[in-house]
């Protein structure tokens, strides 16, 4: 078999399986990339299966992988990591699962596990929320992978490379005590890079380190 290339080109060979992380920001192609991985996994007749959380429900709906610009594939829509555990086909040889910051912490355990069994598993997720802190247990998985690929989108400011998700509730940028996960919220999302991304505080002096 071969190794984690990470769909990069390079690599090295593996007896066994691995865990590949795609991070980055929302836009920055997590789920295009995932759906590039998947097709060459089948292209190369492998046995594959893909999840995502349930949360993320965007343009396709619940069962599709889908990107920005619309492309999908079919996937398994689960609310945690045991249900990713019970709906494994022992078969499969590759498990893709993407939104992967919207899971509990079982999907470290679960990664590693199927990885020990040989499996190559490729997650996707936004690794930092909307204040630009670690999200979920992106930064455990991004950890104990063999491969991760940080991507970036392009800051709709200035067009810098963005790395960071800026939240609006209203069109004004999101307070800091805001929730993380906004379920049905009017919120909305632009990608911004780390010097146009804004995080209003209700105490404006903490935080001050110089
Ligand atoms: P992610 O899964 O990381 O949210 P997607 O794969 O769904 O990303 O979407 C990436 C696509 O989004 C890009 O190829 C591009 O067509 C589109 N896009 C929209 N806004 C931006 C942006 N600000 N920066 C980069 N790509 C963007
Ligand atoms: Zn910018």
């Amino acid at each position: 078999m071969s190794g984690p290339a990470g769909g990069t080109g390079g690599g090295f060979a593996v007896a066994g399986g691995w865990i590949e992380v795609i991070a980055g920001v929302m836009f920055s192609g997590k789920s295009e990339e995932l759906i590039r991985r998947v097709r060459r996994a089948t292209i190369a007749r492998k046995r594959v299966q893909v999840f995502k959380s349930r949360l993320d429900d965007r343009y396709a709906g619940v069962f599709m992988v889908a990107s920005h610009d619309q492309r999908t594939i079919e996937a398994i829509p689960v609310d945690s990591a045991a249900q990713i555990a019970q709906r494994i086909d022992p078969t499969a040889q590759v498990i893709a699962i993407d939104e992967a910051q919207f899971l509990d912490a079982g999907v470290v355990r679960l990664a590693t596990a199927l990885a020990e069994r040989g499996r190559r598993v490729i997650l996707a997720g936004t690794d930092t929320d909307f204040r630009g802190e670690p999200f979920g247990s992106m930064p455990q998985l991004m950890a104990v992978a063999e491969v991760v690929d940080k991507l970036h989108a392009i800051c709709v400011l200035c067009g810098a490379p963005a790395s960071r998700n800026q939240r609006l509730l209203d069109g004004q940028p999101a307070p800091y005590e805001s929730p993380t996960i906004l379920v049905g919220a009017a919120d909305s999302y632009e990608a911004r890079c780390r010097a146009c991304h804004v995080v209003p505080r209700r105490d404006a002096a903490q935080g001050s380190l110089f």
